[in-house]
């Protein structure tokens, strides 16, 4: 649907934009304590297809702490702008019951950003919530306050579900590991706070203004979470391959981004060279983003 949402901007240079370009941080932006080559450059000259937006997985660490990540890596970016897990955590429990009574198996700055909010954090089991995400100093007394939590009623939030991130060190277990604890012991969680879960999404537009049925373009490595949002939301995608996503990795998997490229800079220079679409650009494996519009 050319032009249904699309819009000019720029006056006379009539490029099109979204209302938002969403990107994922580990692995799109960094890599442990360095920035992607050309990323902090290339977000900048993609300010000009739309709004950037910074939305991550990342349960453990709230707005201000990634902002001032980003920033030190050379990113221009305010902390308005950038949203966590862990902040749509503290959302979606203002939404349910403000100022309830929380067991936090998760980070301690989630768990402090919770208590900053009005919520009570407590060490026993009388509670309205469980959160989970990446505890670690998760120990089996905790786990035993958290099942005793659930058989008293008490309703699961999770910061997100996945399995695995890439640490400094190696990869890690992320939040779905923790959240596997609970699984394990017969509960599901009632919400995800994180990529692919639409109401999580929806809940981050929300927080910036933005509509829900906007053009957006989702810019990630990660086919599960990243792209699979895009998809869920009816939004543009562009993987990149700079993370944890590898190009074998499309054959395997159901969801198709709409564009694939080596990495941020390379999608500003598409964005540059298509007049602010990626729909029919010509990524790095262009065989792969025809398929996925079905032209292949
Ligand atoms: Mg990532």
């Amino acid at each position: 649907m050319p032009g249904k949402d699309s819009r000019a901007v720029g006056g006379a240079t009539g490029k099109t934009s979204y209302d938002a370009i969403v990107f994922d941080l580990d692995g799109t932006l960094y890599r442990g304590d360095a920035a992607i080559p050309g990323a902090p450059e290339a977000v900048t000259a993609l300010r000009e297809f739309g709004r950037c937006l910074f939305l991550s997985n990342n349960g453990e660490c709230t707005s201000p702490t990634l902002a001032r990540r980003l920033i030190k890596l050379g990113f221009d970016v305010r902390e308005s702008e950038v949203t966590s897990s862990a902040d749509l955590v503290v959302k979606r429990l203002e939404a349910e019951k403000p100022g309830a009574r929380v067991l936090g198996l998760v980070s301690a700055e989630l768990a402090r950003t919770l208590e900053a909010h009005g919520f009570e954090v407590a060490d026993d089991s009388r509670v309205d919530f469980v959160a989970v995400g990446v505890d670690r100093e998760l120990t089996r007394r905790r786990l035993v306050l958290g099942l005793e939590a659930m058989l008293g009623g008490a309703a699961l939030v999770a910061t997100n579900e996945d399995p695995t991130y890439p640490g400094e060190k190696g990869i890690r277990p992320a939040a779905g590991a923790y959240v596997g604890f609970f699984r394990g012991m017969g509960f599901e969680p009632a919400w995800r706070c994180g990529k692919p879960d639409v109401g999580a999404v929806e809940s981050a537009l929300r927080a910036w203004g933005l509509p829900r049925d906007g053009r957006y373009l989702f810019v990630g490595d990660n086919l599960h979470s990243d792209i699979t949002a895009a998809e869920r939301m009816g939004a543009e995608s562009a993987l990149v391959l700079s993370g944890v996503a590898r190009e074998a990795d499309l054959e395997k998997h159901a969801v198709r981004p709409t564009v694939v490229v080596d990495d941020v800079a390379r999608l500003a220079e598409l964005l540059e060279r298509n007049g602010g679409d990626v729909r029919g650009g010509r990524g790095r494996t262009s065989a792969h983003a025809k398929s996925a519009r079905g032209e292949v």
